[in-house]
């Protein structure tokens, strides 16, 4: 390769939406140092995967993922980063083609990904470089590059916050990503003004347990209300833990010009006993008072949330207090899926010592199918509601409908897929919030421009 010529780049993301605001953050790191981004088809000289722990699946996608890449892009450096990496590099760095392991510590050091580079390929044995404690480091670097289509900038993704001291039994992610700390206030809203002054229309906090922030005698709400004042259209605040969602942050919400009535709010489980063997920090009592309050303070508030079935213990009768209690809540959508047993959380070790009982696959499976339909007709019924109304629209991505128009699409303030066709050769709707007439709901909201 001629020396001159810049070094190729691409991140590959797995897991959450702190997992793509620190790739992003991790690659503009690099841009400034000379790198550049490879295109979708394009050769990259190194390539990142942020990697993800969450579940046995999570960690089975990864290594597929990582084989995969290895296999297509034989003139590649590999570099695995993320919570995967984090606790099980040996693991890793057996997987043939792997060049360099870096920890949640070592990832935001480019230093790293240039040794990486400069070293003669195959390396031959990787690089594994991560520290014992787990990240317990904070990268206050927290930018992003862009989400939506074309390059336009739509969206992006802000890490406010990393690690957790919840302790909920069943979880890896503290492990791999130590205790809670936060941005410091003043640099959270230096990169909101950057990402609003480069182009972004929306902006998402993200986090390992984005609420409990606190810096100093800064706390959510406070960061919250500091924000209000960046010149973005919107700010979405990704997923929030049940006890955070207080009378005062949902009466900034309800008031607020741009930050949109959306939560995410993990459930996880509709029976006390469960959650108190999951040890939440909420009862179902204390859940439903808070969705409810937000439900009918904010207009047009749309809760989802997190649901887990199969948790070692669940009984028929548990299970079946978890149907009854989400059938009566008004959640906009339902994300479902199976307890995954961790090595070195208490769950793992209660169930090692015999005091919890696994639940059978199939019972788990057969659990996991019900829900999901409930979430669907939640899902489907919420839609419905917005049949013959109006909505604001934040457009990002284009393609071809075939009849000789364009189909766009992209996602209302309290987060439903909306579409809607003009003509071709119309002007691009990327990044731009338009009034629409909702006529229409499939899987997504069908719509007609208004303007
Ligand atoms: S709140 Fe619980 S589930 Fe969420 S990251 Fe913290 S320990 Fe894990």
């Amino acid at each position: 390769m001629d020396c001159n010529q810049k070094k190729t780049v691409s991140g590959v993301t797995l897991g959450c939406k702190l997992n793509y605001a620190e790739t992003s953050s991790i690659l503009q790191n690099l841009i400034e140092r000379g790198w550049v981004v490879a295109g979708p088809k394009e050769h990259a000289d190194l390539i990142i995967v942020q990697s993800c722990a969450v579940t046995k699946q999570a960690e089975q996608k990864c290594r597929q993922k990582i084989r995969g890449l290895v296999r297509r892009n034989p003139g590649s450096r590999v570099v695995v980063i993320g919570c995967y990496a984090q606790l099980s590099p040996g693991l890793i760095a057996g997987i043939e083609g792997v060049d360099a392991v870096l920890g949640n510590d070592e990832k935001f050091d480019s230093t790293h990904y240039m040794d990486v580079a400069a070293a003669p390929h195959p390396v031959g044995t990787p690089v594994v470089c991560v520290s014992d404690k787990g990240g317990f480091g904070i990268a206050h670097r927290a930018c992003s590059l862009p989400s939506g289509s074309e390059g336009e900038r739509t969206r992006a993704f802000l890490k406010l916050q990393d690690g957790c001291d919840y302790g909920c039994a069943y979880c890896t992610i503290p492990l791999a990503r130590g205790r809670s700390r936060s941005v410091p206030p003043e640099v959270v809203l230096q990169q909101a003004r950057m990402l609003a002054d480069s182009g972004y229309r929306e902006i998402v906090l993200t986090g390992v347990n984005t609420g409990d922030y606190r810096s100093g005698a800064t706390g959510f709400t406070e960061l919250l209300r500091m924000l209000e004042d960046v010149d973005v259209a919107r700010i979405r605040i990704s997923s929030l833990e049940p006890d955070i969602l207080t009378d005062e942050l949902v009466a900034l919400v309800a008031a607020s010009r741009n930050i949109v009535p959306h939560f995410h709010l993990p459930l996880q489980n509709g029976s006390d006993r469960i959650l108190s063997s999951m040890r939440r920090r909420y009862r179902t009592a204390d859940y439903r008072k808070r969705l409810l309050g937000a439900v009918e303070a904010i207009e047009d508030c749309a809760v989802g949330a997190d649901v887990m079935v199969g948790y070692p213990g669940e009984s028929e009768d548990d299970f079946r207090e978890t149907v009854r209690f989400i059938e009566g809540l008004p959640l906009a959508y339902l994300h479902v899926f199976s307890c995954s047993l961790r090595p070195g959380t208490a769950l793992a070790r209660e169930v090692e010592r015999g005091e919890r009982l696994r639940v059978e696959p199939q019972a788990a499976s057969k659990r996991s199918s019900i829900l999901k339909e409930i979430g669907e007709r939640k899902a489907a019924e919420f839609r419905q509601r917005y049949v013959g109304r109006g909505c604001r629209v934040l457009f990002e991505e284009c393609r071809q409908a075939g009849n000789g128009m364009l189909r766009w699409s992209g996602y209302s303030r309290n987060y439903l897929p909306v579409w809607v066709e003009i003509p071709s050769g119309g002007k691009s709707l990327s990044g731009r919030e338009l009034p629409v007439a909702i006529v229409g709901a499939g899987l997504q909201l069908e719509g007609r421009l208004l303007s």
